[in-house]
């Protein structure tokens, strides 16, 4: 386009031309037409060039905030302690941050453009179990237990999470997802849950002679008397207490009283055959057995096979009155456990049976019906 100066030529080139004589009035008027068109043509490239000039500064600071922010997400991505990877529709990994790079033991541009099931080997991958296809469809948020499956088919758990990228309309763009190494948290929870099932075992467990403690007996007791009243089933209660146990300390020590119940716990817990059946320690060198599901020619003959069995084992005890060997008195009792008995009456019973044993000489069994 012609600019001012070139139009002051123009014009001097038409008066040249014109030699001496005047321009006509209307070469004047078109000349001063055509001077302000340009003169206004000119302002608006100017205007036009300022606000180019004004776009192309504000583009350019555009793309310096966009490299800072693109540094910025770096940084903080890389600064994750967990595993992270950003991955397209089709499971492409588009960015994946420092932490996931040395997790899998790989360089960044190895992992770039891969599939990620290539690069991590979960125990759902590729499959319809595999939860992340949920985010494409439209899931917020996932968060899954999974099995990286090695080369040397050794399993490392990890939990991931994993939830959208949203573009300005809210639609899908690409997944962000956690990967988190919880060997140490499954390790932890393991020792934990073997912890508490220890304890809840000795809680449950008498230390000398590892048959149930008193606290197991009144819940199976408790159990089992509910069960018969449900079910209408007699429920039958052996008590044994060796007999002048106080002499057998006195006469072999404590350390061999200890053996000696530990010895009479084992043959008590032989002879009872039925999964549902118990045997406890009671008390001192008292021990309880509760059959379920047993009527009382059944206690009786468990009794019975106690009191031989512990004959056959031939402990000796010298200065027993009532035998050279450790016997028994056993006091069995049996109910069908009902409403309008309680449950207290079968023990009191047992009890009763078993002062009654003694009296009658010790190393017998006694029945009490109720
Ligand atoms: P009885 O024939 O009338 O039952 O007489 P007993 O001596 O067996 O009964 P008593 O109740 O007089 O004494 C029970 C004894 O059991 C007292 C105690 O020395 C012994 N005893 C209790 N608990 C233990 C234990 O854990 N270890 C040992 N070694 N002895 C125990
Ligand atoms: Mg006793
Ligand atoms: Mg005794």
């Amino acid at each position: 386009m012609a600019s001012h100066r070139d139009l002051e030529k123009f014009d001097k080139g038409i008066l040249d031309s014109a030699g001496d004589a005047a321009p006509s009035k209307a070469a004047s008027v078109e000349l001063e037409t055509c001077r302000k068109k340009l003169l206004a043509a000119e302002e608006e490239l100017e205007a036009v060039d300022r606000e180019l000039a004004e776009v192309l500064e504000r583009t350019s600071q555009l793309a310096v905030d966009a490299e800072i922010l693109e540094i910025e997400i770096n940084q903080i991505f890389n600064a994750a302690a967990d595993g992270m990877w950003i991955i397209d529709r089709n499971f492409d990994v588009k960015r994946i941050n420092d932490s996931l790079v040395r997790q899998l033991g790989t360089d960044r541009e190895e992992c770039i453009g891969k599939k990620c099931y290539d690069l991590f080997k979960g125990s759902t991958c590729q499959s319809q179990e595999c939860p992340m296809i949920r985010i494409p469809a439209g899931e917020k948020r996932v968060e899954f237990d999974v099995d990286q499956l090695g080369a040397d088919g050794n399993k490392t758990p990890f939990i991931l999470t994993a939830s959208p990228f949203l573009g300005l309309e809210g639609e899908f763009l690409r997944i962000v997802e956690t990967l988190k190494d919880i060997t140490e948290r499954k390790q932890f929870e393991a020792a934990l849950q073997k912890a508490n099932r220890e304890l809840k075992r000795v809680a449950m467990i008498d230390g000398l002679t590892q048959v149930a403690n008193r606290r197991q007996f009144d819940q199976c007791l408790t159990r089992e008397w509910k069960r018969g009243r449900r079910e209408k089933l007699p429920l039958s209660l052996i008590l044994g207490d060796i007999d002048y146990f106080k002499l057998y300390n006195d006469t072999y020590g404590h350390q061999m009283g200890d053996s000696c119940l530990q010895a009479v716990a084992k043959v008590i817990e032989k002879s009872l055959k039925r999964p549902a059946d118990l045997v406890a320690r009671y008390g001192g060198e008292e021990f309880a057995v509760i059959l379920p599901n047993t009527p009382a020619e059944g206690a009786v003959h468990v009794a019975e096979t106690i009191r031989s069995a512990l004959a056959d084992l031939k402990i000796a005890h010298a200065q027993s009155p009532v035998n050279p060997c450790v016997s028994l008195s056993l006091e069995i009792s049996c109910a069908m456990p009902s409403a309008e008995m309680s449950m207290g009456t079968l023990v009191e019973s047992a009890d009763q049976a078993l002062y009654e044993a003694k009296k009658r000489g010790r190393n017998q069994a006694i029945l009490k019906l109720l």
